[in-house]
């Protein structure tokens, strides 16, 4: 079954033929010895190579990425990490299952991304690590926020769910601090259906984490379990995917690119929008194609959905604030403190930009956006 034609898609992949061979080469062939993870080696070291990684762990998702990752650190109880307050609940999860301490930094106006200054104000002599997010494709102030970790002793992971294929100045998502972790989850410009990956460059910690990924077995001796660690093991056919998927990276972000510019270029004339950031400085992937409605229009996130579904087009709703969600109680004090990210999640909405939407129905998505705002 495939999409009905009326219907705009809101977020989803470009499949070809080249995934179709790749995922069907596996599964016919991809079982015993050393084919049994053939893609899995082949689609970690070429994605490690891409980003200048020296290592690559593929995992089931890439909240289990940073899971192993942030275990693999050491971090527990008593240890407190700084992450953005607007972003996924993946980029969380991790902390909160060792028991570590979620700090919320706010974001920027322009970037939507963690603000170094929040940054420093929330660092402890508890903090251990920083989650930078590089949300719908832009970029954090990279160079600034890897001096504040540099200086204290602190651990810079980069959460590059969301940004692959952006660089800061030049340099790759994914390629900053200790380490990296991507998603290629149904709805990510790179998709293995679910599916993650952990990159990078420390030896040890790479060990450790192969170690962690499956079953905490003994390198040397078979069925001999040291500890009980996670299962988070990646499949050949994911892999596969990615692998094919890797091959058209350039394609892909290139029509995200081309999305993003034609809701820009729709939408030009209309005043107090603003879209993704793309600084000198930045090259943005646009995973997103993400409007922040000016508050002269005095429309909520919701409000604005609302009136897009019924006029037959969907939307999605900025990430609420970590610190304002059921799953984070007691965390009302941030409202105060992240003024910023509290005020564009309030007003800020994600556009249909799966992989397959057509020209003609950004036109349309565009057409909606408009008759609401100018009524
Ligand atoms: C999608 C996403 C995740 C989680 O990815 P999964 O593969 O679904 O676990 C984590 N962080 C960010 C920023 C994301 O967008």
């Amino acid at each position: 079954m495939s999409l009905h034609a009326d219907e705009i898609p809101m977020a989803g992949p470009s499949i070809t033929d080249a995934e179709v061979a790749a995922v069907t080469d596996a599964l016919k062939n991809g079982w015993y010895g050393k084919e049994a993870y053939h893609y899995v080696e082949l689609f970690e070291s070429e994605f490690a190579s891409f980003h200048g990684r020296r290592y690559a762990l593929m995992t089931p998702n890439c909240t289990s990425a940073l899971h192993l990752l942030l275990n693999g650190l050491g971090i527990g109880e008593g240890d407190e990490v700084i992450v953005p307050d607007c972003t996924w609940v993946g980029s969380v999860a991790g902390v909160v299952y060792l028991k570590a301490k979620p700090v919320f930094g706010d974001i920027q106006s322009d970037s939507w991304c963690l603000d170094p200054v929040s940054v420093m104000a929330a660092i402890t002599d508890k903090t251990k690590a920083v989650i930078v997010v590089g949300l719908y494709g832009n970029m954090p102030e990279m160079d600034k926020l890897a001096a504040i970790c540099h200086s204290r002793d602190i651990v810079l992971i980069e959460d590059a769910a969301e940004s692959i294929g952006s660089r800061y100045k030049g340099r790759l998502s994914g390629s900053f601090g200790k380490a990296s972790v991507f998603s290629f989850h149904r709805t990510k410009t790179l998709t293995t259906g679910e599916g993650g990956m952990l990159l990078l460059d420390d030896e040890d910690l790479f060990k450790r984490c192969h170690f962690l990924r499956d079953h905490g077995r003994s390198p040397t001796k078979a069925f001999y379990t040291m500890e009980v660690t996670h299962k988070y093991m990646p499949f050949n056919m994911q892999a596969a995917l990615g692998h094919a998927q890797f091959g058209r990276l350039q394609e892909l972000v290139g029509r995200k690119r081309e999305i993003l510019s034609l809701y820009r270029q729709h939408l030009a004339d209309l005043p107090d929008l603003s879209f993704n950031f793309e600084p000198e400085s930045v090259f943005n992937s646009a995973w997103m194609s993400t409007l922040v409605v000016g508050k002269s229009y005095g429309l909520d996130k919701l409000q604005m959905i609302e009136q897009m579904a019924k006029l037959g087009v969907p939307a999605r709703p900025f990430f609420y604030p970590l610190s304002s969600l059921p799953a984070f109680p007691g965390n009302e004090a941030y409202q105060a403190k992240n003024l910023i990210a509290y005020d564009v999640s309030a007003r800020a909405i994600n556009l249909p930009c799966a992989l397959v939407i057509t020209d003609e129905q950004i036109k349309r998505v565009s057409q909606v956006v408009r008759k609401i705002l100018e009524a």
